[in-house]
């Protein structure tokens, strides 16, 4: 089976949030599986990779907006799973990496152009596409009645990628070609999003809870009526983690941890302490770096994410460090997006330096150093379709404590191997925040009980890889 992934990022490349680490660690479960999976992404200057030195597999030129655009390709073998990587490359459309609709219109022609004139010297049977960025290629399978079925997994409904009618000339797709685009013709708008979940053969979401969720009005972000109309072939796979961490002692350490099975013999008692030990050094270490008061007993929690006010659940969490006494507790920020947060955020670092760090750039050692060293991850989150942070945190024995929804529902067991709170205010996370933070100074054996079962939770890409597998031999029988 050969399946070409397209997306517009992927670790350790380009990445600018969770949809990064799945392009690359879910074809490396695919390979195992058995699947010929190559992937295809726009090769942007931002791109960490040398092309000066490399030789493109091909030159060729992509009609779009009625220009002949000069495309080079180059063919990288990733890194870490050894599954082939297309960078498509072309100084108008694709030098930045950025939002413009242009830049996915292009990417999104240029791919079925490639797989149409079997250029890249590989035919897929199946495309796999990743969120708007890429929504146009189902549309274009059809238009160019190339016989590859579509899958289109929807990482984040909130962005989806809204343009005028133009697109479509651009792309040389009459506007009356479909049923679908004639209804869209009336709202003078073309949706990418939606493009891709109508004439896909099968969407998916990143989670089983999240894929019931969007097909709701409160959580379809304007399209659960046509998540409902393609009733049959909406499904959701929970997303994997497959780590690959820096070599760097403050973090390696968690290689040594060994766990296996079921709890409670998962984690050999001797192991365990070591690594308690070396996560009580990663404390002090990331406390010292980031000028807190080094203190094991003091709680250190963390949030790292997109400062996105929409979905990251910004506004209860500032509220509740506003509202609890700061100097018994500390706290450390680590994501970049809106100027209006950040600032707000700054502060409370400016007034209680000792106890709140921030940092507004894209930092991975340091998320790293975090997910090691803390002791909590607070996930507030209004809406999550998977999340892998809370995933990545529990692989370091960091206690979740997040809002009920979505994917955190799927991968943190209320009172199990992390904290989950019901109603989307900053009193309920503050309960739940109080509540973890009891238990940590009071309850020490339940404690580390939780860290325990968090360290052995089984987030690897197996299971969810081979749904992805059966997926793909559903949609070859369509
Ligand atoms: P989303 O996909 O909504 O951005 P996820 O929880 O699925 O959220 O994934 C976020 C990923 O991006 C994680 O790997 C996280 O460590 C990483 N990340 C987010 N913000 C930063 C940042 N500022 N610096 C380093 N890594 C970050």
């Amino acid at each position: 089976m050969k399946v070409l992934f397209a997306v517009w990022e992927i670790a350790p490349f380009f990445k600018m949030g969770g949809l990064g680490d799945v392009a690359q660690s879910l074809p490396a479960a695919l390979k195992e599986l058995g699947v010929d999976v190559r992937v295809i992404t726009p090769g942007y200057r931002v791109v960490h990779y040398d092309f000066s030195h490399a030789k493109p597999l091909l030159n060729t030129t992509v009609n779009y907006d009625r220009e002949e655009e000069s495309v080079s390709v180059f063919q990288v073998d990733h890194p870490t799973c050894h599954v082939p990587v297309y960078f498509v490359q072309n100084e108008t459309y694709l030098d930045m990496a950025d939002d413009e609709i242009d830049t996915f219109a292009f990417f999104d022609k240029a791919v079925v152009e490639l797989v149409k004139t079997g250029s890249l010297g590989f035919t897929p049977d199946i495309i796999h596409c990743h969120d708007y960025h890429t929504g146009l290629i189902p549309l274009l399978i059809k238009d160019h009645r190339l016989p590859i079925k579509s899958i289109l997994t929807i990482h984040n409904l909130a962005y989806q990628g809204r343009t005028g009618l133009h697109i479509l000339d651009k792309l040389g797709i009459s506007h009356r070609k479909s049923r679908v685009l004639g209804w869209e013709i009336k709202s003078r708008q073309v949706n990418m999003l939606m493009e891709g979940i109508i004439h896909a053969d099968i969407a998916t979401t990143v989670s089983p809870t999240y894929a019931r969720e969007i097909l709701k009005e409160e959580y379809g972000m304007g399209l659960d009526e046509v998540l409902r109309g393609k009733e049959g072939r909406v499904f959701g796979v929970l997303n994997g983690i497959s780590v690959n961490l820096p070599a760097d002692d403050r973090v390696a350490f968690r290689k040594d941890l060994t766990v296996s099975g079921s709890l409670p013999e998962a984690i050999d008692t001797n192991q365990l302490d070591t690594f308690l030990a070396k996560k009580r050094e990663a404390k002090r270490a990331l406390q010292k770096e980031l000028g807190l008061i080094v203190s094991d007993e003091l709680p250190l929690s963390c949030f790292i994410g997109r400062l996105d006010p929409g979905q990251k659940g910004l506004d209860i969490f500032h509220k509740m460090l506003r509202r609890i006494d700061l100097e018994h507790h500390e706290f450390v920020i680590l994501g970049s997006g809106s100027p209006e947060w950040e600032q707000k955020f700054q502060w409370l670092c400016a007034f209680y330096p000792k106890h709140v760090s921030c940092t507004f750039t894209f930092n991975e050692l340091l998320a790293w150093k975090m997910y090691a060293a803390c002791d909590f991850i607070v996930i507030p989150s209004k809406f999550e379709p998977c999340g892998l942070i809370q995933m990545l945190a529990m692989y370091f024995g960091t206690i979740p404590i997040a809002h009920k929804t979505g994917g955190l529902i799927d991968s943190i067991s209320h009172g199990i191997n992390g904290f989950l709170f019901d109603r989307y205010t900053s009193l309920s996370l503050e309960r739940a925040y109080n509540k973890a933070i009891y238990l940590r100074r009071s309850k020490k054996d339940e404690y580390l009980q939780m860290v325990s079962n968090a360290l052995a939770t089984d987030f690897s890409w197996g299971k969810s890889a081979g749904e992805y597998v059966r997926l793909y031999e559903k949609l070859l029988t369509l």
